[in-house]
Formats: C-alpha cells, structure tokens, sequence
C-alpha cells in the first residue's frame, strides 16, 4: 500500500506521513530531504544552487548528510526549492524514491509531486494545505524552540517566495492531484489533523 501526502512548506505535511506511516505500520520517506542535501552539497562545493550543472553534480551527495540538523533550517529550505526547479534533478531523484514507495509492503512518502510524479497510482492521496500566517507561525514556534531569533515578516516572505516557485516551475509543480483529498490544517491541532488525515485515507482505501 502505497500513502502519498504532499503540501506546502510547514503545511504539517511531514507530521502527517509519520503519523499514517505508524498507524499503518508502513516506512516513511520525507523526500524533501533529497533536495536540501542536494542544496547542502551544492553550497558546501562552492556551486551555484540555480545553475543545472551544479545542482545535477550535487545529486550524488554523501548520505551522511540527511542526517544533519542544518538540513532542516529554511535556509537550506530554500536551496532545495532552487535546485529542485531543474529537470535533471528531479530525474536524478526519482529511482531513490520509487524504489522506496514500492518496496514490499509499502509505504508512506511526503513532499511535493508524490501522487502527481513519483506515484501516480499510490492507494490513497492527501494534499495538506494551511494558510500563510499559519505556516509562518508554525515556522517561527519552531525556530524560537531552537534557541533562534526569527523575523515574521522573514518567514512570511520565505515562505512566499517558496510557495510561489514551488507552483510555478516547469518540472513537477506543487499541485493536488486527481484523486487527491485536501486537507486544511490551519485550524486543526495535530492530533486532529491526524485523525483526519486517517479518516481520508480509510475512506479512500475502502472505496477503491
Ligand atoms: O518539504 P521540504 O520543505 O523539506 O522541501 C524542500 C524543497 O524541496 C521544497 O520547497 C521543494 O522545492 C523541494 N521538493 C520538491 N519535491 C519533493 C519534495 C521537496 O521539489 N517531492
């Protein structure tokens, strides 16, 4: 069984696909973690994040680094949304994540183009969405929990620019899919954002 869950940035998305990966006991793939080590090792080779060549040579990173902590700051957040607009990365990216939606048994994956690219034909879909100022707020408890000092009006700009390029690339732009359930996190706690999230999935499972 196949679980695809995409969204925007801090839209509650991973949350989400951990959660359904534990109650149905499937593994769970945070594919944006592939395109911030992809960022990471083009910063750390001196390259430049918005040139093909550069963010192509920086597939081939070290995985090591998807266990940095640097790899979940929005700094980094950002690269990845640079380097993920190239057709060549994503192409490069893709055996990695196939491979994982379709191991035995199954499993969960999150991020942007899951139910649109990676696995069209996943059995349930979920597209997690939440406002701006939601998403900024989220951001900024989470920064401040980290001992940072954010700027709002930073966060809200970052998260903009995101959204924007996210949605409006060439290669696989964020997007529900057909098929997919939309769900609204911006007045949800986690638990009940979750115990939706299981509602949908259940409802899908049973009506395929
Ligand atoms: O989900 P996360 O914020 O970690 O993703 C970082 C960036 O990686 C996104 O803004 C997006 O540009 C890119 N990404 C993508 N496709 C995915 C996952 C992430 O293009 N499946």
């Amino acid at each position: 069984m196949i679980i695809a869950v995409d969204g925007p940035a801090a839209s509650g998305k991973g949350t989400i696909a951990k959660a359904l990966g534990q109650h149905y006991g499937l593994p769970c793939l945070d594919t944006g973690l592939l395109y911030r080590a992809v960022g990471l090792a083009v910063l750390r080779a001196g390259g430049d994040p918005d040139l093909e060549e550069d963010a192509l040579a920086a597939c081939d990173f070290d995985d090591n680094l998807l266990a940095e902590p640097t790899l979940r700051t929005e700094a980094v957040g950002s690269l990845a949304s640079r380097v993920s607009v190239h057709q060549s990365v994503r192409a490069a990216l893709i055996s990695r994540q196939r491979d994982f939606a379709t191991q035995p048994g199954g499993a969960v994956l999150d991020g942007r183009d899951i139910a649109t690219v990676i696995a069209p034909d996943a059995d349930a879909k979920i597209f997690v969405t939440a406002s701006v100022p939601v998403r900024a707020e989220r951001r900024f408890a989470d920064a401040m929990a980290h001992g940072g000092h954010p700027d709002m009006d930073t966060l809200i700009a970052d998260i903009q620019a995101r959204d924007t390029r996210d949605m409006s690339r060439d290669h696989a732009p964020l997007r529900q899919a057909d098929g997919a359930d939309l769900l609204d996190t911006s007045n949800l706690t986690i638990d009940a954002a979750v115990r939706q999230a299981i509602v949908l999935v259940d409802a899908q499972l049973a009506g395929r």
